[in-house]
């Protein structure tokens, strides 16, 4: 019989006490907030959208080198001559087109690190932190702004800059080596001697593995 009063009296006490405890945060402020009507204060210093200022943008490639997960692309092309890429707010100059700076804002860890080297620091932490997307694609964020049309020319212009570079060092290197080989007739020809001609200049003798003269 006592245990059954002592039942009642505990069932009552807990749910008094359960009340009392609601009813004084009933008066009291409230910490919570309503999001995303109420929307607390971003702390200063937080990492959170990247953005690329582009028209700082000087295509230094800090930013790629320090990236630890490489989710940071960017296409430089050389300026050619009698082109005029201006100047940085900072008044730096600029002497790269960048036809393309992409940020896979999926693949970042939100380190920071990529902003810390960049030299006009046009590459920042926004406080933008509600860009989640269905679809991944999504989250690829490109911050360069040159024309396609006017990119494709160029890419065109330096794929032929590069092809020409290409030959003249090969040209370079092919004098290079018929002077040694002039020199060294000419030294030989002083001498009376005829130069000790190499397997390679005469293909009528070849020589198999070991080394053994074939007719
Ligand atoms: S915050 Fe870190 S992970 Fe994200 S882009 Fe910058 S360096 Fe890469
Ligand atoms: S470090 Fe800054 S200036 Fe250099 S490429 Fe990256 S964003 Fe551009």
């Amino acid at each position: 019989m006592g245990r059954y009063f002592r039942d009642i009296y505990i069932s009552v006490f807990t749910v008094l006490k359960g009340m009392y405890v609601t009813m004084l945060h009933f008066f009291s402020k409230s910490v919570t907030v309503q999001y995303p009507k109420e929307r607390l204060e971003i702390p200063k210093g937080s990492r959170n959208q990247l953005l690329n200022i582009i028209e700082d943008c000087i295509g230094c490639d800090q930013c790629v080198r320090a990236c630890p997960v490489n989710c940071i692309y960017m296409e430089t092309i050389k300026s050619f001559e009698g082109d005029e890429l201006g100047e940085t707010s900072t008044g730096r100059k600029k002497s790269l087109w960048i036809p393309s700076f992409t940020i896979d804002m999926a693949k970042c860890c939100f380190c920071g690190l990529c902003t810390y080297p960049c030299p006009t620091e046009c590459l920042i932490m926004t406080d933008v932190y509600e860009y989640s997307k269905h679809d991944r694609n999504d989250l690829i964020f490109e911050f360069a702004d040159l024309d396609p049309i006017k990119a494709a020319e160029l890419r065109e212009k330096d794929a032929i800059r590069k092809k020409e570079k290409e030959a003249a060092k090969l040209a370079k290197l092919k004098a290079k080596e018929a002077a040694a080989k002039a020199k060294a007739e000419k030294e030989a020809a002083e001498e009376g001697k005829t130069p000790e001609k190499k397997p390679e200049d005469n293909p009528d003798k070849k020589t198999d593995n070991s080394g053994e003269e074939n007719s």
